[in-house]
């Protein structure tokens, strides 16, 4: 018992200590699953030990129980709640039957369905029709002063419109941010060496409370209303719905989405509806939440310390999962950018196997302090690709044993010297005509349009002879014969010979297209007849110097230091001479 007691008393405390750095600091320690797991443990621990409950546990108390001091404090006439949770099908028809008997019926009981919007609960007081005071939830009690800084939300309205306003209103919903908003913030941040948020939510949080309002009212915020909190001065519908039409009516944000259901069957289907169409809303919800509507049964029914009896919130598989970092590889894309693969341990989200996470660039590496045997935490959101997010938190008694992340410094499809691009803070492989990892992205490149226009050469016909082995760069081209094209799939004798005609053909061009085919980064078209006109000879620009390169009309020095390296290089030099000497190029 007195261990239990111990245990007890440390996951409080822990508890407590990681409410405050998500609600008051907005620097989450753990991850959610991570902090509702340990919730769940402690919850379990006082269903079995009930003795050892007490009313100040994390369990029975609103998240935010430690309030900052930087902000006004505002205290709620009617206390703003969290939510109880169920997570899956059986769960939630508990809780239905629970309401059921809670009310003493047997018949159907109309619920309100909405979306759970992953955000900031806020609530607004609107005087006389005017905005005049917002404020966070805080401990459920006492909240915080935001006002200033929910005035720059424009989707907030400063005065309501229409009839049958209470003097005194005050609306409860969600602060947000959208996922194009989040991504332009975090670019910006990214850019400017700001810090990045690791998900909406918290990008919402940490723009919303914010100590200077011009901050704020840069940030991609939003809002929909949820809720009537207190009012005085006119009546208000008995339902929760027609309450949220009035407020639509009054010029507030609803959401759409928003429907009656009268069965546990049909809250389910509203649920799996929601799910489905989750990736596509364009913000992050983690659930729906179902509300008794007739708000006499609601004041009926009642509410914990903690969370309305006449709500739940029906919360979705977790976006975020924790795993180990076995490895990065390095990947040479189509243009021979070089990025970085994360390794991970194989581990579940939201109903996926993940193996393999993104991430960016060799930046990222250092940004979030990677190292191989780290346990990492992943997020995939929708559709999105799974991202490591951050490290984790080592348990205290973990003894993990980890290894720097070595950045090669040869490229690993062709052993290329690898240049690092600090504007696209990007690795590049210098192999150009040479690497095998570009090989089929720098023919295609050769043969198309703009460059060395071979009709009949498409896309499906240069992988197979790449595969085959029967071309390695844009020179083994001209050495095809017709039997090496019919031994490709859906290639006949004519189209063969199409292609071998168009090849002749090909090779009659100008400098210009043969500069810009040969597939140079930054070395678009306009550059390449810049070039062609400036040196007129191909001898010529072979032997220019980096200042001659980019002493050229259009060529800065970036493109100009690409140039350089890739003539320099000895591969691609070997095949420009095979082009010009053997297979006979010529303009
Ligand atoms: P919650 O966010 O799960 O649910 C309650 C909230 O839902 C309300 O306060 C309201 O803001 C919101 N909501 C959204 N749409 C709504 C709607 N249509 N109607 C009514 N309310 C709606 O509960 P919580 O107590 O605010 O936070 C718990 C969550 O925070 C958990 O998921 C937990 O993982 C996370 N958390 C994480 C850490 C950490 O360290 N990582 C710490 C504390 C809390």
């Amino acid at each position: 018992m007195e261990s239990v007691q111990k245990t007890i008393t440390y996951l409080k405390t822990l508890l407590r200590n990681y409410q405050y750095q998500y609600y008051v600091i907005n620097e989450p320690g753990i991850p959610d699953v991570e902090y509702d797991r340990l919730m769940e443990t402690l919850r379990q621990l006082e269903i079995e030990n009930p003795n050892l409950l007490t009313q100040d546990s994390p369990t029975q108390c609103v998240g935010g129980s430690s309030i900052s001091s930087i902000f006004k404090p505002v205290h709620h006439k009617i206390p703003m709640l969290s939510l109880d949770t169920v997570s899956d099908e059986s769960s939630y028809l508990v809780f239905h039957q629970r309401l059921k008997k809670r009310l003493n019926i047997s018949k159907g009981i109309t619920l309100c369905c909405e979306l759970k919007l992953d955000g900031l609960a806020v609530s607004l007081l609107y005087i006389n029709g005017r905005l005049v005071r917002a404020s966070t939830r805080g401990d459920g009690l006492v909240g915080e002063d935001i006002t200033a800084n929910v005035r720059t939300i424009s989707i907030v309205p400063e005065y309501l419109t229409g009839n049958k306003i209470p003097d005194y209103l005050e609306v409860r919903g969600e602060v947000f941010m959208s996922h194009a908003g989040f991504k332009k913030i975090n670019q910006t941040a990214y850019r400017e060496g700001h810090k990045i948020f690791s998900n909406p939510r918290n990008a919402a949080s940490g723009s919303l409370r914010n100590l200077d309002p011009c901050i704020t009212a840069k940030r991609p915020l939003t809002f929909i209303c949820y809720g009537l909190g207190f009012f005085k001065g006119r009546s208000m519908p008995r339902s929760h719905i027609a309450c949220l039409q009035y407020f639509k009516a009054w010029g507030l944000p609803v959401n759409d989405n928003t429907r009656l259901c009268y069965s546990s069957g049909e809250v389910i289907k509203f649920y799996h509806n929601a799910e489905m169409k989750r990736p596509f809303f364009g913000f992050d919800i983690d659930g729906v939440v179902i509300k008794v509507d007739d708000l006499e049964l609601q004041k009926k029914i009642g509410s914990s310390s903690r969370a309305p009896r006449w709500a739940v919130a029906f919360k979705f598989a977790a976006q975020e999962a924790i795993t180990k970092l076995n490895n990065v590889e390095f990947r040479v894309g189509r243009t021979g950018v070089i990025t970085p693969v994360a390794q991970l341990s194989p581990i579940r989200i939201a109903g996926v196997l993940i193996s393999r996470a993104t991430l960016h660039n060799v930046h990222e590496i250092n940004r979030l302090g990677l190292k191989i045997g780290n346990n990492v935490v992943i997020r995939r959101a929708g559709d999105v690709i799974p991202q490591i997010i951050s490290v984790a938190k080592p348990d205290v008694d973990s003894n993990i044993i980890v290894k720097n992340i070595t950045i090669p410094k040869q490229c690993p499809g062709c052993g290329s010297k690898i240049r690092f691009i600090s504007g696209e803070l990007a690795l590049r492989c210098t192999g150009g005509l040479s690497c095998a990892a570009q090989r089929k992205s720098v023919i295609r490149h050769f043969t198309s349009r703009k460059a060395l226009n071979i009709n009949g050469m498409g896309k499906a016909i240069i992988n197979q002879l790449v595969d085959k082995g029967y071309i390695n760069n844009p020179a083994d081209l001209f050495m095809l014969t017709i039997d090496q094209l019919i031994s490709l799939e859906r290639v006949g004798q004519k189209s063969a010979q199409n292609i071998i005609d168009a090849l002749i053909i090909s090779k009659k061009t100008t400098f210009a297209r043969f500069i810009y085919a040969l597939g140079i980064s930054k070395i678009g078209l306009v550059a390449a007849e810049n070039l062609a006109s400036h040196f007129v000879t191909l001898n010529f620009l072979l032997a220019a110097d980096l200042n001659a390169l980019s002493s050229v009309y259009g060529i800065g020095q970036t493109a100009a230091s690409y140039l350089k390296e890739f003539l320099d290089d000895a591969n691609n030099r070997e095949v420009i001479r095979m082009l010009v000497v053997e297979v006979g190029i010529y303009w």
